[in-house]
């Protein structure tokens, strides 16, 4: 099954048939939506048969057991049956928006340099919780103005593909990345922010900071002795 959303996160539309049925959903010879999933919601959209009738696509996720990516249809739809062609479009305004807040996300993790316990967005916020040594604050005007600059510097955020074998045999490149890089699969998605950050990501992404647009710190919340969260929105709520 080719992914697309990993290897063109641009592209709206696919031709494909579906394979078959699977507890409430539809799996498909190929795909471009995102299975929810890194704290990203999985995508919505249209999945339109050859008589022009459209279904929507409530949710898309994977089945932990197979690994298929599953198209949720609504309960009382009439579901393709096997072999069927459809063409398949995402909700590309909700999607763009899940890119650009991921993208922000990579940003503030590099902005604030501290371990990160978890992360979660929505087409509207996203927030990352920080560990943090004890009794260190965190300024909201000085996140929200190096994050916008960030922004404002247009870098390219490209993704890599490189294989696990030869990733081993670069130990410095690893011990650069926040996170360690999974090495079980036969390749890693790795994510670069130029000048500024490398991380193993599968998720999707825009193609520059500035693409992200200006950002607002919305709130900072306690989470616990140490730990902080920060909510991010876009400054533009378009
Ligand atoms: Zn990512």
């Amino acid at each position: 099954m080719q992914e697309g959303y990993y290897l063109d996160p641009y592209q709206t539309r696919l031709d494909t048939h579906v394979v078959r049925h699977r507890d409430g959903g539809v799996v498909l010879a190929d795909t471009l939506c995102y299975p929810q999933g890194g704290g990203q919601p999985g995508d919505t959209g249209t999945l339109t048969l050859a008589d022009g009738t459209a279904l929507p696509i409530e949710n898309t996720r994977r089945d932990p057991e197979s690994g298929d990516i599953v198209h949720f249809l609504p309960e009382n739809a009439q579901f393709p049956p096997s072999g069927t062609a459809v063409t398949v479009d995402i909700d590309w305004a909700r999607r763009h928006r899940h890119m650009r807040m991921h993208t922000c996300l990579h940003m503030l993790s590099e902005v604030l340099k501290y371990e990160v316990t978890s992360g979660n967005l929505t087409a509207d916020s996203g927030r990352l919780d920080f560990n943090l040594p004890e009794g260190e604050e965190l300024d909201k005007d000085d996140i929200e103005a190096r994050l916008n600059r960030m922004v404002d510097e247009d870098r390219p955020v490209v993704m890599k593909m490189i294989p696990s074998a030869e990733l081993i045999t670069q130990p410095d490149l690893i011990a650069s990345m926040a996170l360690p890089p999974p090495l079980d699969k036969p390749d890693v998605h790795l994510v670069e922010i130029q000048g500024v950050s490398l991380e193993p990501c599968g998720g999707t992404h825009v193609r520059s900071t500035a693409e992200v647009g200006h950002m607002v710190v919305r709130k900072i919340e306690n989470k616990g002795k140490r730990n902080k969260r920060v909510v991010v929105a876009f400054a533009q709520q378009d």
